[in-house]
Parts: structure tokens; C-alpha cells; sequence
């Protein structure tokens, strides 16, 4: 069989990017081979090459609606095995300076389960591609290039006995994630460095999992305590599979959740809302905290190099690495294989740079612009506060007060913390006006308060 733009494509990674730029790459290449440096086939824990997914992962509604375009039928699918299905605004418990946002029923779903469990799933589909094939346990050792170095022409791997193999490839499309070395590779063959934009945060995340006793969601699937300027600390609780429950504390510039059972359970308690805590209290814990350090969100810049490679692409975390508070990185690779998609459409190999710019322009300058915002919304982080950065913290802080009142402001703010909409929606109009006659009509709802000040099993908004 034929494809339309070439023989044989190799994805070096097989994450969350690597995945999805397998299912798109095998409608355009004859053959598709996927590296890792793990054992995946029937791997459904978390494994050594993906630390992160022992941490809480939430799916963005975006990224769910790309990833069930492109794998059919794959939410239901996961839903029957363990996962939880619900509305972004309708079924998550969303709090936002200790307050509540109001409940609507959005018409997004959102889709909870461990991030091993919704991998495996994806790499399951991916796996039963006829014309996909996947080399485990295979170290990625450089990419090769032709003798003009104007092409890379395949990847050098190594097997577990350090044996290396040269796999050749029309096309070469590196997700191997934030450790990715092609930065470092394309120097020693003459290109230039490309530029790297860092954004300190200091964030540590601490997870751990629970069973639940009684349900303490009262039909909800997750529950999300913001952190906010005020209280730079969140945590959140989701139902995910194997009738688990995650729960997973943050905080940033070095004001870490402990990883120990009782320092972590108080640092639970000094978040803006009592919920979780409270839900804590008859939980059967399945496991110690584990911790995660998350120093610097990482960009390099490939979109504004001059000269690169033919036959090289990339994707996910290896372009950018996000604050993963915000839960974006898995959708920003949804919307990258969109892109890639797009160009494997032309019907001939993509060309890198014009690949790397729309890639720039339709996946990451948003979400990379967003998480800034908010990032720079906590007084400690560094970066320049311009007028238009004030004004949206200004802006952003009232419609969240009027989300809290009003379920069509909530649904409007959910949809663009979901990547479903732009942020510029929040500007329509006949939005403002609602905002603003909240704002004007008095304050938001009350604070939810701290454990020991509001009474357990309160009704909420
Ligand atoms: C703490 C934390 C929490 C997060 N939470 C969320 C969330 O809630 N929602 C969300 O959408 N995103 C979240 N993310 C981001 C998300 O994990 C990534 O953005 C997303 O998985 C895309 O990553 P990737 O596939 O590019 O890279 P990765 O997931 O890192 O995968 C890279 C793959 O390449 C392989 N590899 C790497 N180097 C080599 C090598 N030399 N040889 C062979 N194989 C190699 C690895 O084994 C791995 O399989 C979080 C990230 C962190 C750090």
C-alpha cells in the first residue's frame, strides 16, 4: 500500500504526542514506526519514561473532542472500563478564591481517569493500526543525517544490550518530550541553537490515591480548588479508574505539598475550600504521596529558526513544556496533531518550518500566552506586568466573581480555561454586561472557607 506523502515515517516517543502523531501519520505514510525506550504492550501502570503520570492528569474538553475524532467511539469505550464521564460545568466542582462557580450544564464533557489509563487506551488504538509498528525497549541515541546534513534520514537506537540500529525514515517526527535532544543534535550538524523561552514557577505537585468510603462528590466527578493570587495553593480530587479517587495538592515558588502521609493531608486542609479535606476523612489512602518538582514552563522556539533539516518534525512537550497546573499539555498535542494532520493533507512531506510556525500559531502561542497571564496573576512570579496583562487579571477577577452568581459567565470562563473558545470571547458584549451587572449588583458568593469554619456537608451553590 501506498501513501500519498511517503514510505516510512518514525515517531521517537510514544506519550501522549507521539500517540496521536502516529494515528495521523499513518494515514499518510506506508509505513509508521513508533520508538520508546519503555516496554508498553499491556503496560497499563505508569512507567519510568512518563514520571508524570503518577500525578493527577485532567483532559481538557479540546483535547477530548480531538482525541474522539481521531479514535471513534474511544471515550464510550473508556467510560466502560473505569473512566468518568461529565459535564465541564455541570459535574465538576469548580472554586475559585474559595468560591464556587455557579453550575450549568456546558454540553463539554470532560473525561476522567489516570493519565496511564487514558495512554494505554490511545496507544491500544494506536497499536491496532495495520500499518503501525512499535519498537519497545529501544534507546534514542541521535538523529541521523544525510552527508549534506540538509536532510535527516533516519534514527540511531539502541537496544537494552547497547546494540544500535539505524532505522531509516522519509520522515522523522521527534515527541520524545521536554528531555528531547534535538536542540542539541541539530547544533552538531551547523544549525543554529534555537531559542529558549523560560517562565520560573516553582511548582511542586504532591498526588496520592484513595478509595472512598462514602461519596463525598455527591454525584460530582471531580472537585478543583484553584489556587489564586491570594492562596497561591490548590488541590484536586477526580474519580478516575479502578474506582479510585487521585487527589492531587500544588503550590508554587517553592511552597511545596509534603510528601509525607501527615504533612500532605494538612497542606490539603490550608487550600481555599474545606471539600477535599473533608472527603479525606473516610478515605482509605492506596498508596504514599509522591512528589513531583515542575521548576521552569520551557518553549524553544524552533517556528522562528531560519535554516532546519528537511524530513524532521516535532511535537509536545519537546516544543513546549506548560505549567502543568492548567492542564493543557495533552490538549496542546491534540490541537498539534490537527496541524500535522492539515499539512499531511497537502499530499506530499511537510515542509518543517511552515510546520513549525503554524504549529506555533495554532496549538501553542495561546495556551502559551494564557498560562503567562495566569502565571503572572501570583505576586511572586517574575515577568513584566503590561497594561494589557493588568487589565486581564482585572477583567478575568470580575468575571469570576460573576461566574460565581452566574451560570452563563461560569460557562463562558470554563470554555476558555477548556480551549474551547478563545479568551477574546470573554470580551463579547453581551457578556461584559453580564458581568458587569453582577459586579455592580454586589459581591460574589461567599467564601466556602477553611476547614473548621464552614460547617460539613454544607450546600453549596
Ligand atoms: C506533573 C505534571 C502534571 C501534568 N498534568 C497534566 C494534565 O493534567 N493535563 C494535561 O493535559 N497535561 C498534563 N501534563 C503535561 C503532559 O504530561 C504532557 O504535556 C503530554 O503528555 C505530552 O507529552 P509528550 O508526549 O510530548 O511527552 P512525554 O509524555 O514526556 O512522553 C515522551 C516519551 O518519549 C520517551 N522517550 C524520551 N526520551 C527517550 C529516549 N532517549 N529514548 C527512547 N524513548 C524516549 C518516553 O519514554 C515517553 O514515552 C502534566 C505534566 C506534568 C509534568
Amino acid at each position: 500500500m501506498t501513501r500519498r506523502c511517503g514510505r516510512h515515517a518514525v515517531v521517537l516517543g510514544a506519550g501522549m504526542a507521539g500517540l496521536l502523531a502516529a494515528r495521523v501519520l499513518s494515514d499518510a505514510y506506508t509505513a509508521v514506526t513508533v520508538v520508546d525506550r519503555d516496554t508498553l504492550t499491556d503496560v497499563t501502570d505508569p512507567r519510568r519514561g512518563v514520571p508524570q503520570g503518577r500525578q493527577v492528569h485532567g483532559l481538557l474538553a479540546r483535547g477530548q473532542q480531538i482525541i474522539e475524532e481521531l479514535f471513534p467511539g474511544l471515550t464510550e469505550e473508556m467510560v466502560s472500563d473505569g473512566a468518568n464521564l461529565g459535564d465541564v460545568a455541570g459535574d465538576l466542582r469548580w472554586y475559585i478564591n474559595g468560591v464556587r462557580l455557579r453550575r450549568s450544564r456546558s454540553g463539554l464533557n470532560t473525561l476522567t481517569s489516570s493519565r496511564p489509563f487514558l495512554e494505554s487506551h490511545v496507544r491500544a488504538r494506536v497499536q491496532a493500526l495495520p500499518n503501525v509498528e512499535f519498537l519497545e525497549r529501544r534507546d534514542i541515541i541521535r538523529l541521523n543525517a544525510t552527508e549534506d546534513r540538509g536532510r535527516i534520514d533516519g534514527v540511531v537506537v539502541a537496544d537494552r544490550d547497547g546494540t544500535e540500529e539505524l532505522i531509516e525514515a522519509d520522515l522523522v517526527l521527534d515527541a520524545s518530550g521536554r528531555g528531547s535532544r534535538t536542540s542539541a543534535r541539530l547544533v552538531e550538524l551547523g544549525y543554529p541553537q534555537v531559542e529558549e523561552e523560560r517562565r520560573k514557577i516553582g511548582l511542586g505537585y504532591t498526588t496520592r490515591h484513595y478509595r472512598m468510603r462514602t461519596d463525598p462528590y455527591r454525584g460530582d466527578i471531580a472537585i478543583n480548588i484553584m489556587a489564586s493570587a491570594a492562596l497561591p495553593r490548590g488541590a484536586i480530587a477526580a474519580k478516575v479508574d479502578g474506582d479510585r479517587t487521585v487527589v492531587t495538592a500544588y503550590g508554587i515558588l517553592g511552597d511545596h505539598p509534603p510528601a509525607d502521609p501527615e504533612g500532605f493531608h494538612d497542606f490539603i486542609a490550608s487550600v481555599a475550600a474545606p471539600d477535599i479535606h473533608d472527603a479525606l476523612q473516610d478515605a482509605e489512602p492506596l498508596d504514599d504521596p509522591v512528589a513531583y518538582r515542575f521548576p521552569v514552563s520551557l518553549r524553544r522556539r524552533y517556528e522562528r529558526m531560519t535554516r532546519f533539516p528537511r524530513g524532521l518534525l516535532l511535537m509536545g512537550d519537546a516544543v513546549s513544556s506548560l505549567n502543568p497546573s492548567y492542564a493543557q499539555g495533552m490538549t496542546v498535542s491534540a490541537l498539534e496533531a490537527v496541524t500535522l494532520r492539515r499539512h499531511l493533507a497537502r499530499g506530499r512531506e511537510p515542509e518543517p518550518l511552515p510546520y513549525l510556525r503554524d504549529l506555533a500559531a495554532d496549538a501553542i502561542d495561546r495556551v502559551w500566552e494564557l498560562m503567562i497571564g495566569s502565571d503572572l496573576a501570583y505576586p511572586g512570579v517574575e515577568g513584566e506586568r503590561t497594561p494589557a496583562i493588568r487589565f486581564g487579571h482585572t477583567y478575568v477577577g470580575l468575571v469570576q466573581r460573576a461566574g460565581t452568581r452566574d451560570p452563563v459567565v461560569a460557562d463562558a470562563f470554563l470554555r476558555v480555561i477548556a480551549l474551547v473558545e478563545p479568551s477574546e470571547s470573554l470580551m463579547r458584549p453581551a457578556l461584559m454586561l453580564r458581568v458587569l451587572r453582577h459586579v455592580l449588583g454586589g459581591s460574589s458568593a461567599r467564601p466556602a472557607g477553611r476547614p473548621g469554619t464552614v460547617k460539613k456537608g454544607a450546600p453549596t451553590p
